[in-house]
């Protein structure tokens, strides 16, 4: 059995590792099976995974990866994610992966599929268009035909049967992945100094680089850990860290956030892997509508979803009080539209319901974190010194 710190280690290494070793392998053992990239940040893995492939996730290059050819395909005003995806590309990093799923984030992950199929990278390139009308029979269907071009896709490419028993199955192995990852934060929500947040991003990530049965003995033995009655709780404010659903902060700034006073009790980063709010039905004679009615009544609530009817600002909020943070901090990638075009409507909310909350941008590689550690531990002591409520418990 391995220590708490033997796996968050392992989960660290295999989070980075931009050569996919871990997915390489996997795929190595068996002729039939077959590697599927996706970007973020929702896949339905379950698909894949009854296909026989792992779905693996492309999260850019992080600090990881000088870019030099990436900037070559990209204008200057725009992210940085889809430069380390190219720059990744060309260093044939995806050798031995078989397809990319490109979800519709923005225009600019749409741009990055059309430069896969022009640089002819994978047998196949899918853009996979997400309903904007949660209708089950417009939305519905125009997903369902979504999802079983991708099936085809990929039957292509390994001739997989992908029967209902096996999509049924493949379904509960996530309903359990995402089961555990809920629990793992509802923890952390009582608990936050059991595991940091910076822990805790590893324990996610690795998830999306290994088979989600592997994944799911990480979670479990990280779940067991962390109801240990250990560590001593710091005098720190609680803050949901928003913005960054797609490029991902480099893990040195949310070590700033933890070091400057807070305790990130909840976060969008890698929120791909918990979209589906809940159990998807896993004892269905139509697995497919299944996963289509679930992206369709549970999904969560991000800068990259059309929410008619559900207002995202509203959802926030209330994890906001479900959470029972103090604040929250708006982390945006630099240039990232979707993120950036809601923030004003969320600070809106944040100012009519009395929420503090701070703002700033980043990029996946920055290195200098001086101003944010400043900035956070402002708020944190602006909260702690003049919240009346805090001072008061
Ligand atoms: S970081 Fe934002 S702008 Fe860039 S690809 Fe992702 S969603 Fe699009």
């Amino acid at each position: 059995m391995k220590t708490l710190k033997q796996t968050i280690d392992k989960c660290k290494e295999l989070s980075f590792d931009l050569n996919f070793t871990e997915a390489k392998n996997w795929k190595g053992k068996d002729n039939n099976r077959a590697l599927i990239g996706y970007m973020p940040i929702y896949f339905p893995r379950e698909i894949a995974h009854a296909s026989n492939c792992l779905a693996v996730g492309i999260l850019g290059t992080g600090d990881r990866k000088r870019i030099i050819k990436g900037d070559a395909y990209y204008q200057s005003y725009i992210c940085r994610i889809p430069r380390g995806i190219i720059e990744l590309a060309l260093d044939k990093h995806f050798e031995g992966f078989d397809g990319f799923i490109f979800p519709s984030i923005c225009d600019v992950i749409r741009n990055l599929s059309g430069m896969f199929k022009l640089l002819n990278i994978g047998n196949f390139v899918s853009y996979l268009d997400y309903p904007q009308n949660f209708n089950p029979n417009i939305g519905g269907e125009f997903y369902k035909n979504e999802i079983n071009n991708i099936l085809t896709n990929i039957k292509k490419i390994n001739n997989a049967e992908v029967t209902t028993e096996k999509l049924n199955h493949s379904i509960s192995l996530y309903n359990k992945n995402r089961k555990l990852i809920t629990s793992i934060y509802d923890a952390r929500q009582k608990f936050p100094w059991r595991l940091s947040a910076e822990e805790l991003y590893y324990v996610i990530r690795a998830g999306m680089v290994i088979p989600v049965e592997d994944h799911n003995i990480i979670l479990e033995q990280v779940y067991d850990f962390i109801q240990e009655n250990f560590g001593e709780p710091i005098d720190k404010i609680r803050v949901i860290v928003y913005g960054s659903f797609c490029e991902q902060p480099p893990v040195s700034l949310i070590k700033t956030i933890e070091l400057a006073g807070c305790y990130v009790v909840d976060d969008d980063f890698l929120i791909g892997s918990r979209w589906i709010e809940g159990n998807i039905d896993d004892n269905t004679d139509d697995p497919i509508n299944a996963i289509v009615n679930a992206f369709l009544t549970k999904s969560t609530f991000s800068s990259s979803l059309y929410d008619v009817n559900n207002p995202k600002e509203d959802r926030l909020i209330e994890l906001f009080n479900k959470r029972n943070a103090d604040g929250i901090i708006f982390a945006a990638a630099s240039f990232c539209d979707p993120a950036l075009l809601d923030r004003p409507t969320l600070q809106n909310a944040c100012e009519k319901n009395n929420i503090r909350y701070i703002s700033f941008q980043f990029s996946e590689n920055i290195g200098e974190f001086k101003n944010i550690k400043e900035q956070v531990g402002a708020f944190s002591d602006s909260i702690k010194l003049w919240d009346d409520e805090l001072i008061e418990n």
